[in-house]
């Protein structure tokens, strides 16, 4: 505010206060509609459904819990959450922490013991990451917790920062175009796994921890070392995002519109069987895209319309 002698008035507590209520006023409406819209995209929720809602402990999974309830509680659709958490009995996992909040938020929940921790301990060499085999027994576990409380649908964490990462790992080391669907059928093929959070940033999910003050429990308790390729993808991703702004936004938007004429896998797109039509269409391909492109101001033109390459 510009005071009459012509200085800025400095900031007052209150004035910061209301500026800080405002900007996570507007958090919660975005997380609530980027949540919402998921769902509906992917028809993730439906009248009676019972979702088994995932909480480990993390940032994601509670603020998936909190934004559920939230959206559950003014929903056009009947359905119910329970949340779910896997104690694996890490050296150090604080247990008292999740019933303690849970029962607090008044949400059905159940918490199952299974000492993972010991079997993968014991079953791999030492030196060696415990990731993979404690992801797959975790899944295992949660598969049959899912049956026994009769929820319809798995409800996990992931967001949007997640799936791009997965997108650029499979490719960088699995040469496959994959990323992480925001729905799928289980590999048991008995359930169905959303992803309801796939459409946030991860950005916004630490902001909203910190407002929400959620209990988190760290991730580190199992001593093993945490993905590295995907540590360092993710700050390829940061990375490209400081020096070109809204990058991570349009390679998401690319995930969800897909040209498999454009690719090379024959398996999605018949280039073998191809014939001329003789008819021309509008939404044809023109073989040159260049007018599609606004050229980056820090890129020449030039390298936009070398498509010889
Ligand atoms: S970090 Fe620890 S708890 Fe998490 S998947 Fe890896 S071994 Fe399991």
């Amino acid at each position: 505010m510009v005071m009459e002698t012509g200085w800025l008035e400095p900031e007052t507590a209150a004035d910061a206060r209301v500026k800080i209520e405002r900007e996570n006023h507007k958090l919660e409406k975005r997380l609530c509609r980027q949540v919402g819209q998921a769902i509906v995209d992917y028809n993730m929720i439906e009248e009676g459904d019972k979702v088994m809602v995932c909480v480990s402990g993390g940032k994601d999974s509670y603020a998936m819990l909190d934004i559920l309830l939230k959206l559950q509680a003014r929903a056009p659709v009947h359905f119910e959450l329970i949340a779910v958490n896997l104690d694996q009995k890490q050296p150090g996992f604080p247990e008292h922490v999740l019933p303690q909040y849970l029962a607090q938020l008044g949400v059905p929940f159940h918490i199952e013991n299974q000492d993972t921790y010991s079997i993968v301990k014991r079953l791999v060499p030492e030196g060696k990451t415990l990731c993979s085999l404690c992801s797959r027994l975790r899944r295992g576990i949660l598969y049959r917790v899912a049956d026994e409380l009769g929820a319809s649908k798995i409800a996990l964490g992931h967001h949007r920062d997640d799936i791009l990462q997965t997108f650029f790992l499979n490719m960088f080391f699995g040469g496959k175009l994959k990323g992480m669907p925001p729905k799928l059928v289980s590999d048991d093929g008995r359930h169905i796994v959303i992803r309801p959070m796939a459409q946030v940033a991860e950005k916004d999910l630490v902001r909203w921890a910190a407002h929400r003050q959620f209990p988190i429990i760290p991730c580190t308790l199992c001593g093993s070392q945490t993905n590295l390729q995907r540590k360092q993808v993710s700050r390829m991703l940061q990375d490209w995002e400081k020096l070109h702004p809204g990058r991570i936004e349009s390679m998401f938007t690319a995930l969800q519109n897909v040209v498999p004429s454009h690719l090379m896998d024959g398996t999605r797109h018949d280039f073998k069987g191809l014939k001329v039509t003789g008819v021309a269409s509008a939404d044809g391909d023109k073989g040159f895209d260049a007018e599609e492109f606004a050229a980056p101001a820090t890129l020449p033109a030039l390298q936009v319309l070398r498509f010889g390459d």
